[in-house]
């Protein structure tokens, strides 16, 4: 979000970014500060200079016009910030009520839904209870959509090869992939699904490796590229 992250900036260097995405309300269309109108409902609320954080927000539907001060904002936000912050890290279920909690205050991009959803899609497939062969279909459809979620954002703030990206990526193919095969064994999707699910777990695994084999030898994103590779074989073998 444009105002946290400005406010590290200007705690750190004392200067006020300048950057295309600090002054796009919008924040290059990812809207990660935006907040939902609690007023008309569907309107979004951005604020009217992204590099003033008195200036107030606005409601963005012009019927509406609701206005928020600068000052409520950055209470808003630090008072969710806080509480995510106490949220355990390996609390799915913590993280999952928090989400519910703030899904019709925040922009489903706001940072801090992202930041749980972040959380979220490494904790589902990795912790206990919630190993990734374990999952639900419906869980692992979550853990899908988050990947998806986070992977928007990504593709428009860092493009091309950044790690974040990679990782995702990486990811976000297991539960593509071990849904696909369970609704084909159960008759659920026909040969043609399957290939054309396949064919975007392969992309997936392409680029995750691409990306990542960069990394330090013996770093976790490393072992994520061969993995990646193993993976690629595997499914070549098929
Ligand atoms: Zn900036
Ligand atoms: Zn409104």
């Amino acid at each position: 979000g444009t105002l946290k992250r400005r406010e590290h900036l200007q705690e750190g260097k004392f200067f006020w970014c300048q950057c295309k995405r600090c002054c796009d309300p919008t924040e290059l269309g990812t809207y990660s500060s935006a907040i939902q109108c609690p007023k008309c409902r569907g309107g979004l609320i951005l604020s009217t200079d992204p590099l003033d954080q008195n200036s107030p927000w606005k409601c963005q539907n012009g019927n509406c016009a609701y206005i928020v001060t600068g000052k409520s904002m950055l209470l808003l936000v630090d008072t969710v910030f806080k509480e995510l912050d106490s949220i355990h890290c390996n609390d799915v279920n913590g993280f999952e009520v928090f989400l519910e909690k703030y899904r019709n205050v925040f922009h489903k991009n706001h940072y801090l839904c992202i930041c749980a959803k972040h959380s979220l899609f490494q904790l589902y497939g990795r912790s206990e209870n919630f190993m990734i062969q374990e999952l639900t279909i419906d869980q692992l459809r979550v853990k899908e959509n988050y990947c998806r979620d986070i992977l928007d954002v990504v593709n428009l703030l860092e493009p091309g090869l950044s790690k974040l990206r990679g990782v995702i990526m990486y990811e976000l193919h297991a539960p593509v992939m071990i849904q696909a095969t369970r609704l084909y064994e159960s008759g659920e999707i026909k040969n043609n699904d399957l290939k054309k699910r396949l064919r975007e777990v392969i992309k997936l695994l392409r680029e995750s490796e691409e990306i990542l084999k960069m990394e330090p030898e013996g770093s976790n994103e490393y072992t994520m590229a061969v993995a990646a590779g193993d993976a690629l074989n595997r499914i070549g073998k098929v």
